[in-house]
């Protein structure tokens, strides 16, 4: 069992790629903590995974909310001690033409994204220098890398994810601290599907053209990318051994984005 016993964060894992994740790193011995917005949507993942024998507890969190994120950190350490790995991974889309997007908006996406990701981040670093070390790996996106129109603020935040990470990295690596990106394509999750119609009437085009001819265009396959690829991807980030791999950016996509 490659996480037996680590204590592993993962937010937003009531939903999508965190909860897969979730899932993966209780499967490899992890005892996972489950935090989400509401403590009872998060539960939800939690009764999943004591379903199939593995170890997990529920943590309602705004990670945009440093008072909350805090208390959650803080009933994770009283209930088992320590944290391992921290996956920083809620997160929302709004899309919006650039000249239209409203600053209210804009303002509640770098939140969750970027102040959510700091938040965290912060409050789980004292533990894992107690520990004496351990894996940060935040969610970026190929949109940490590329742009695509009406995303202004989302391919902001995942860009600015990478300057985080390698800071974390350079700062954590006296004490065994590693920070990594995970940058997926597209994943049909309930992120996506919501943004599928929306972007149609954007870009005045049917549904399916937004699939076939926005999201999944410059994949190899046309394929999208799913939540058990990245949830892999981020077992092998939770587990490695070393600092040999810390301060890198890994892009789960089906090719879309070589570099
Ligand atoms: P999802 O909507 O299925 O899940 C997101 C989860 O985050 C939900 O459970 C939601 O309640 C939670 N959340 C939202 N705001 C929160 C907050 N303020 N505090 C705590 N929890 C909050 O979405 P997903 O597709 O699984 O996305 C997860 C992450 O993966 C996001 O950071 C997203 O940007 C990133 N990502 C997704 C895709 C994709 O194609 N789905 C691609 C690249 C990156």
């Amino acid at each position: 069992m490659k996480l037996l016993d680590k204590v592993c964060v993962v937010t937003g894992a009531a939903s999508g790629i965190g909860k897969e994740i979730a899932l993966r790193f209780a499967q490899e011995g992890g005892k996972v903590v489950i935090a989400d917005l509401s403590k009872e949507a998060a539960q939800r993942t939690v009764d999943d995974i004591h379903r199939d024998g593995g170890q997990a507890m529920a943590v309602g969190m705004d990670v945009s909310d440093e008072l909350l994120v805090r208390g959650a950190i803080a009933e994770v350490v009283a209930a088992w001690g320590k944290i391992d790995v921290l996956v920083s991974n809620a997160g929302i889309q709004i899309v919006q033409p650039l000249e239209s997007y409203r600053f209210a908006d804009w303002k509640k996406m770098l939140a969750i994204h970027l102040d959510g990701a700091f938040l965290t981040t912060q409050a789980c670093w004292p533990h894992m220098k107690a520990a004496g070390g351990g894996s940060i790996i935040y969610m970026g996106s190929v949109h940490s890398k590329e742009a695509s129109v009406l995303k202004s603020a989302y391919v902001t935040a995942k860009h600015g994810l990478i300057g985080l990470s390698k800071v974390a990295a350079k700062e954590g690596g006296p004490q065994g601290i590693r920070a990594n990106v995970i940058c997926p394509g597209f994943v049909r999750t309930p992120l996506v599907d919501k943004q599928i119609p929306e972007q149609a009437r954007e870009l005045r085009i049917s549904e399916e053209e937004v699939v076939r001819n926005v999201m999944l265009k410059e994949t190899v396959d046309g394929e999208f990318t799913t939540v058990e690829d990245v949830a892999e991807v981020a077992l092998m980030l939770a587990s490695f051994r070393s600092n040999a791999l810390t301060g890198q950016s890994i892009v789960v996509s089906h090719g879309w984005a070589m570099q």
